[in-house]
C-alpha cells in the first residue's frame, strides 16, 4: 500500500473495519511532502551516524517507519493500539531492522517496561497523538534520555515549546524543554496532509539537546521545576507575591528567560 495515498489509507480502513479511533489521536500523515520533510529534520542532527538507532512513538499504519527504514535506520516502534502494533512488521515486510513494541509509550519512558536492544537511541522521530503528545514530549525531554526528538505536534504545543521569556505563549512545557533543549519549529504542516483530518494545523518541531545546563544538579533541578510549576499556575501574579518571603521581585512567569530562572534557583540554594 502506497501510505501517502489518501484513496488507498481509505480503502485498507474500509476492507479492514478499521475506524480510525479519535481518543488515541490516529490522524493518518497522507502527504508526501510532510513525510519528507520531518523525516529529513529528524536525521539531520545524527548525519554522521551509520545507521542510526531510532525511536517511533505511535508508528500507525508504518509511514514514518517505512520511509526512516528506507533512509537505513533502526527502528524501536511503540504503538498502543494492538491491531496496528500486530500487523506493523508484516505489513513493511517483516524487515529486520525493526522492533515493534505494542503498549503506552509513556510506560516505557518512565521505565515500567523495557524496550529490545541495550543501544542507546540517537534520535526520536514521531507523528504523536494529538492528546497525549504533549505528555510524551515533556517525559522524553525530563528524562534527557535522547539527544535530537523531531516531532509534529499541533501548532499550538508547537509554539508554546518554543516561546521565549516575554511571549504571551511562554509556559512550563517550553521552560522545562528549553532547559536542556535548543527548540526549533521546522516547518508547518496544514491539516489537509492528514486523514482524517484534523481541527486544526501541525508543526514540526526540533528538540536538540544542549549541555549549557549541565552543572545544574539534580537537586537544583527539582526546586527548577517545583517553581517554575508553581509561578506558572499563577502566571498573573508577580513573583514577589507568589513566593512571599523568598523571592522579592514583581516579574511575572512568563518575563523570566531559562537563565533568570536558573539563578533564582542558585540564589535560592546558595549554590
Ligand atoms: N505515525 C502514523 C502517521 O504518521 O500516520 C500515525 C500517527 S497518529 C497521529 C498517532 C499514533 O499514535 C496512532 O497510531 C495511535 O494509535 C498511537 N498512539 C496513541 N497514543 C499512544 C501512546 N500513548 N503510546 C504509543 N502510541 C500511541
Amino acid at each position: 500500500m502506497n501510505l501517502t495515498s489518501p484513496s488507498q489509507v481509505k480503502a485498507w480502513c474500509i476492507e479492514n473495519d478499521f475506524h480510525p479511533n479519535k481518543t488515541m489521536g490516529q490522524n493518518f500523515l497522507i502527504d508526501r511532502n510532510a513525510l519528507v520533510a520531518i523525516v529529513d529534520a529528524g536525521l539531520e542532527p545524527v548525519g554522521g551516524v551509520a545507521s542510526p538507532r531510532v525511536l517511533e512513538i505511535g508508528p500507525g499504519l508504518g509511514v514514518l517507519t517505512e520511509e526512516l527504514l528506507s533512509r537505513g535506520c533502526d527502528v524501536v516502534a511503540i504503538e498502543k493500539d494492538p491491531i496496528l502494533a500486530e500487523r506493523l512488521a508484516g505489513s513493511l515486510g517483516n524487515p529486520e531492522r525493526l522492533s515493534v513494541v505494542a503498549g503506552d509509550a509513556l510506560d516505557f519512558i518512565n521505565h515500567k517496561s523495557a524496550l529490545p536492544g541495550d543501544r542507546p537511541f540517537d534520535c526520536m522521530v514521531s507523528n504523536l497523538p494529538y492528546q497525549s503528545g504533549t505528555r510524551i514530549l515533556l517525559e522524553l525531554v525530563l528524562s534527557r534520555s535522547i539527544a535530537a526528538i523531531t516531532a509534529l505536534v499541533q501548532s499550538e504545543v508547537a509554539d508554546r515549546l518554543v516561546a521565549g521569556e516575554g511571549s504571551k505563549t511562554r509556559g512550563l512545557a517550553g521552560v522545562w524543554a528549553q532547559l536542556d533543549y535548543d527548540v526549533e519549529i521546522v516547518r508547518k504542516v496544514s491539516a489537509s496532509c492528514f486523514w482524517p483530518r484534523p481541527e486544526i494545523g501541525s508543526s514540526v518541531v526540533r528538540l536538540v539537546r544542549h549541555e549549557r545546563n549541565a552543572d545544574f544538579s539534580e537537586e537544583e533541578r527539582d526546586v527548577f521545576h517545583k517553581i517554575t510549576k508553581k509561578a506558572f499556575e499563577h502566571r498573573r501574579k508577580q513573583l514577589g507575591s507568589i513566593f512571599r518571603d523568598m523571592i522579592q521581585s514583581t516579574a511575572r512567569a512568563e518575563e523570566l528567560s531559562n537563565e533568570d530562572w536558573k539563578n533564582l534557583v542558585k540564589g535560592l540554594m546558595g549554590t
